[in-house]
């Protein structure tokens, strides 16, 4: 199948994700793998299902390389003005569920995989397709790494627009409970308000954090929240005695964060306790390694444009997995995230480019 094709078969599965029959996409890349003679092996964990395709017979110390792709996406708003399930192409675009995050990505790494392990390279390709990406990864390629899937390298393929990213930040869920003294409202004088309480520890919270600047750089660079969750109370005349919120910390790839929650806990009232729910690390490759300086050069001479600066992310993807277990890893990736909407859609130009860049990456290697 051309890339288009086995991005739309793939495009058209998404609306069993969720289903019972969550499983049509694992079935279709397996089937398609082991017909072009690679080799598949299935990882399981708490019912996602990761696909990895390798080539077949290589030696035990041949170089590695991972191209990682996820097959989950996100449900389709109303808001579709055609069939989100039934792709089509409309002026150079295709047009689809998951098309730009990460569908048709991944479809070019497949092809990509398929077209390396025909040709007689010292190196050896590995195609990851995972679920779970888009409520973390755990599962997904958190799962791959556990099981002893690893390599040289690894490439991700979140849509960047063609540019080569180098990094993501960390993110840092807590969540915060007040504690005060529950009673009717008519008497302030026997209670104490945990929302109250609550409010001063947000203010305080957020005057800390505000951003100084809206220079991506800058916003890249330093801590940010959001309070994202607020509950607390009983009814509308009871004083709560108990007010909970949860923030979400996006931070710098590198931050220390046990320094980060001391410095936390001082900037909060006595009575409000602090609990980290997630704390999921960034992603920083080393931007002067030969790995980075091969991709950059493959990557201008495929769209023919000088890169002058790496792209830092701002939101998560499973790049992470990766670093933390030590592996140099970028992610390049067709689309524009703006793109990511509804009636999201890939412009077929960049998906033509990605896949050539992934081929003489992975030549390269
Ligand atoms: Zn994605």
């Amino acid at each position: 199948m051309k890339t288009i094709e086995l991005s739309s078969e793939l495009i058209k599965l998404h609306k069993y994700e969720g289903s019972a029959d969550k499983s049509a996409a694992v079935d279709l890349i397996k089937t398609y793998l082991e017909k072009n003679d690679l080799h598949v092996e299935l990882i399981s964990s708490n019912g996602v299902v990761s696909v990895i395709g390798s080539t077949k017979g290589r030696k035990e110390n041949s170089r590695k390389i991972i191209l990682n792709g996820h097959y989950d996406t996100v449900p389709p708003s109303d808001q579709w003005t055609v069939d989100p399930f039934d792709p089509v192409v409309k002026k150079g675009e295709l047009w689809g569920l998951g098309a730009c995050d990460m569908t048709c990505n991944l479809a070019a790494m497949i092809n990509t995989a398929i077209a390396i392990s025909k040709q007689n390279l010292s190196s050896e390709i590995i195609l990851i397709a995972v679920g779970d990406e888009e409520v973390g990864g755990h599962n997904g390629t958190g799962a791959t790494i556990a099981k002893g899937i690893t390599a040289n390298y690894a490439v991700i393929g979140e849509p960047t627009a063609m540019q080569l990213a180098t990094g993501h930040k960390a993110r840092l869920q807590i969540e915060l409970t007040a504690e005060g003294k529950g009673g009717h409202a008519a008497y302030p004088q026997d209670t104490k308000n945990a929302a109250h309480t609550m409010a001063t520890a947000l203010v305080a919270l957020e005057k800390e954090f505000k951003l100084k600047s809206h220079d991506h750089e800058y916003v890249f660079s330093h801590p940010t929240m959001n309070t994202t969750l607020i509950s607390g109370g009983t009814a509308e005349n009871v004083v709560p005695f108990q007010c909970k919120a949860t923030i979400d910390f996006r931070l710098p790839a590198d931050i220390k964060i046990e320094k980060f929650t001391a410095k936390l806990t001082q900037l909060l009232p006595e009575s409000v306790k602090l609990n980290i729910q997630k704390n999921e690390p960034g992603w920083i490759s080393d931007e002067k390694s030969e790995f980075i300086k091969t991709a950059q050069a493959t990557l201008e001479k495929v769209t023919g444009t000088p890169i002058s600066g790496y792209l830092h992310k701002l939101g998560a993807s499973d790049a992470r997995y990766y670093s933390k277990a030590g592996i140099p890893t970028i992610n390049v990736g067709a689309g524009n995230m703006k793109l990511h909407i509804p009636d999201e859609k890939m412009q077929l130009e960049q998906l033509r480019q990605v896949e050539q860049f992934y081929t003489e990456l992975c030549k390269k290697i």
